[in-house]
């Protein structure tokens, strides 16, 4: 039996869709009895991006053996109160955060909280800033102000428009070769960039409703695109952001990455970087080079305990 590789494109009730990559030849494959990632306590063992051994049984049957280790992968809650969490996605290239000035306004609070589970979970994350058609003048003050912010914490923010083409071919080309991820609350405009990039892909129908015995209920499904221009989407329908992820509040500074290049001046070890003498954290924000706001979402993260969605 020959053992080869693969990587999961989708998951359907009891088979796995899977290709060779970048030669992109989805085959199903089934697993058979129980596999389980080590050290996991997900509902799902095998998620989209998952690297998979198979073999191919004499009746042409590929049937998963193995999963390979993950080098990042981001998780949901079932629910408030679940303690189960489900793989979305592993072995993200990249993950794009989608924000807007307006409509929808997005707070800062929700994009440090995006921020620090992309650090936590060791994801490449990139912010596009889209919509940017809408903000003439009397918003470029704000335009700015959300800029500096993120660019002096360490992140690249790119203008885009699904609407005008602003920062397209530049996405096209930053998605080239890689696996990526769209994410940002509902309205900023996910689906359009993605149709910008490869008007062939239309996710908004990804949500299919679903006959079980027990009755009817919608079943989202995650899965991998091919990018016409190169690389691959996953679409993550329904997904505005992701995380809660059970911080220790003193692990917290860790995931802010301008905090944490300064942090190792602190007079104090540990410190929390809000009451003791000779921080540096607190003098970066004086001095400027660290912003009120990341430092602001720092202190409420502190004040939830880590605890957030
Ligand atoms: P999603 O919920 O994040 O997938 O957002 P959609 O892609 O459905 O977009 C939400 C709304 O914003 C739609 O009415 C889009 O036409 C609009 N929209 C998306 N991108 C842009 C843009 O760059 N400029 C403008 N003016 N509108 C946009
Ligand atoms: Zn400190």
């Amino acid at each position: 039996m020959t053992d080869k590789k693969a990587v999961v494109i989708k998951h359907t009730g009891s088979h796995y869709l899977l290709t060779e990559l970048p030669e992109w030849n989805p085959f199903q494959a089934v697993v058979r009895g129980k596999l389980r990632l080590k050290g996991s306590d997900s509902t799902n063992p095998i998620a989209v991006g998952d690297v998979v051994h198979y073999n191919m049984e004499p009746d042409g049957t590929a049937v998963i053996s193995d999963v390979e280790p993950r080098r990042n992968y981001v998780i949901r809650k079932s629910t408030n109160l679940s303690r189960q969490a489900h793989v979305i996605a592993a072995n993200l290239d990249s993950v794009y955060l989608v924000t807007t000035i307006d409509y929808p306004e997005v707070k800062t609070a929700f994009v440090d909280r995006f921020l620090v589970t992309c650090e936590a979970y060791r994801i490449p994350v990139r912010i596009l800033l889209n919509k940017i058609d809408l903000y003439g003048d009397t918003r470029k003050e704000a335009v700015d102000s959300f800029k500096r912010i993120y660019s002096s914490a360490g992140y690249d923010v790119v203008d885009v428009s699904a609407v005008r083409g602003d920062g397209i071919e530049w996405l096209k080309k930053d998605i080239e070769g890689k696996v990526v991820l769209f994410s940002g609350t509902s309205g900023v405009g996910k689906s359009s960039l993605i149709e910008a990039v490869d008007p062939g892909l239309s996710l908004r129908t990804a949500e299919i409703s679903e006959y079980h015995n027990q009755g009817r209920h919608t079943t989202t499904f995650y899965e991998m695109h091919r990018v016409s221009s190169g690389g691959y989407i996953i679409d993550t329908p329904g997904i505005r952001g992701f995380g809660l992820v059970d911080l220790r509040p003193e692990e917290i500074y860790l995931y802010f990455p301008e905090m944490l290049a300064v942090a190792d001046n602190c007079r104090f070890l540990p410190c929390t970087h809000t009451h003791e003498p000779g921080c540096a954290v607190k003098k970066a924000v004086e001095d400027g080079v660290i912003t009120e706001e990341r430092y602001m979402s720092y202190l409420g993260m502190l004040e939830e305990g880590g605890k957030y969605r």
